[in-house]
């Protein structure tokens, strides 16, 4: 133990919770991660994992083995045990695009049942959930009533902005670690508590704010990357309608230092866990404070019709779908994680399961979840299987060993070489070298016979 180790609670053994439990226990705290998941509980205890996430199990181990990391599925006992109690459970979306918060209520009463005076100070609750703003005010009023009379404790927020994929990186070297907090001690705990990270030679900004302007950075950050993928795309739909090429467009664009490149990249358009629900959701928190946040209703509205402009391009591909052999590579919502959550493959394949068609499907790690939700699928062992007699194959997620593809091979295989390319990763000029007909987003389509 060094002497700046801490003891943390996680709860919630997510993407989110586990990644950081486990971080958290690599910096050298003592850490407790804590789900009501019985199944999850067995899996980690066996030394499994239940998520895909690059470098996560190697973490898990060593710090399981070193005595510093465990589970539990007492709330109760994590918080008697913790100065941190981490609060990582799902908020996922109600049909009327509010988030629900049931799981945090929940949580934060259990909390405050067992919140006593802490090692060094007053325990500190901090919500790492995406949740609306105010939520910390909720949370601190739902531990009080549940708590003893006088128990001292802080609440604090603590968003994360961890990639799925990319989530362990992520969390040693992020950009910025933003504490909303109510009081020096708070804000000097969590410095204590990620001060390797902020030691380092790199210096992430540590940016304090209050509480309320900490959950708004969350959404705000999350809902102006979604903005520029839909912007990107929405330039991608001129481009097609005028003959330009969306991806010069975006480099000249990205240059500019005010714009920079990332997430212009047009494609499909954003899936996964966050940027939908976090989008609808704030878009309804700013209605609900009397603020008509329409430009967020335009970025869902882009983002919904790239799906259909997909499908329309198939339909222009192949005229009729019904009977027709499809191969779809890619079904996770982006490359390097298993999370299928809102991902746009579930879309197309239910469209393509609506018109009849026959679906071959491949993904490196994510074909078990879907299997589940299309059983009529064949799932295949690799890129060229699933191309295997196709009439036509879309590319839907951007792993890398898509864009690794022998084309030469793949066109082989193929009964009609024709390629719908969701994400842009086959270069049109490589595509028409080697026989196929192509469509892409945002470029030319590449017909090498007269159609
Ligand atoms: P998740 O659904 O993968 O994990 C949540 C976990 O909490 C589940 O394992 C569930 O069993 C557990 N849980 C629920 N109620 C519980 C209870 N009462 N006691 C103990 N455990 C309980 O969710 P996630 O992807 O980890 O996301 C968690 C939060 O972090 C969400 O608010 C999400 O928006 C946010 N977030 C997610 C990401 C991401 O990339 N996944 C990134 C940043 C922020």
């Amino acid at each position: 133990m060094t002497d700046r180790s801490d003891r943390v609670a996680v709860i919630g053994a997510g993407h989110v919770g586990l990644v950081t439990g486990a971080c958290l226990a690599e910096l050298g705290h003592h850490v407790v991660v804590v789900d009501n998941d019985a199944g999850k509980l067995e899996v980690l205890r066996s030394g499994g994992i239940p998520i895909f996430e690059p470098g996560l199990k190697e973490l898990v181990t060593r710090n399981v083995d070193a005595g510093r990391l465990r589970f539990s599925p007492s709330v109760a006992e994590a918080t008697e045990a913790s100065d941190f109690i981490f609060i990582a459970v799902g908020t996922p979306p109600r049909p009327d695009g509010t988030a629900d918060l049931s799981f945090l209520e929940r949580v934060s009463r259990d909390v405050g049942a067992r919140l006593g005076p802490g090692s060094r100070g007053p325990k500190i609750v901090v919500e790492k959930s995406t949740v609306p703003v105010n939520t910390g005010d909720q949370v601190k009023r739902t531990i009080q009533r549940s708590a003893p009379a006088g128990t001292p404790f802080e609440v604090a927020s603590n968003p994360e902005f961890l990639r799925e994929g990319s989530a362990v990186n992520d969390f040693f070297h992020p950009d910025r670690i933003v504490v909303g907090v109510e009081s020096s001690y708070a804000a000097d705990a969590m410095r204590r508590l990620y001060a390797p990270i902020l030691d380092d030679p790199r210096h992430p900004e540590f940016v304090v704010t209050d509480v309320r302007s900490a959950e708004l950075i969350k959404h705000a950050s999350n809902s102006f990357l979604a903005l520029k993928i839909s912007f990107i795309n929405a330039i991608a739909n001129i481009c097609e309608l005028t003959g330009g090429n969306v991806e010069h467009v975006a480099r000249g664009m990205g240059l500019d230092p005010r714009i920079g490149p990332s997430f212009l990249h047009a494609g499909i358009g954003y899936g996964g866990f966050c940027f939908p629900k976090d989008l609808s959701a704030f878009h309804r928190i700013a209605k609900d404070v009397g603020y008509d946040f329409h430009l967020l209703q335009e970025v869902m509205n882009i983002n919904a019709q790239q799906r259909q402009r997909f499908t329309r391009k198939v339909e222009e591909a192949l005229w009729v779908v019904r009977d027709k052999v499809i191969g779809v590579l890619g079904l996770a919502f982006k490359p390097q994680t298993d999370d299928i959550r809102e991902a746009p493959a579930l879309d197309i394949l239910r469209w393509l399961s609506e018109q009849g068609a026959r679906i071959k499907a491949y993904d490196p790690v994510a074909m078990e979840q879907v299997r589940a939700l299309f059983p009529e699928a064949q799932y295949c062992t690799s890129a060229y299987q699933a191309a295997e007699g196709v009439d036509a194959l879309l590319l839907v997620t951007e792993w890398e060993e898509f864009a690794a593809l022998d084309l030469k091979r793949l066109r082989g295989v193929m009964r009609h070489p024709i390629v719908i390319d969701g994400r842009n990763i086959f270069s049109p000029d490589a595509m028409a070298v080697a026989g196929f007909e192509y469509y892409s987003v945002g470029r030319a389509p590449v017909r090498p016979m007269k159609v």
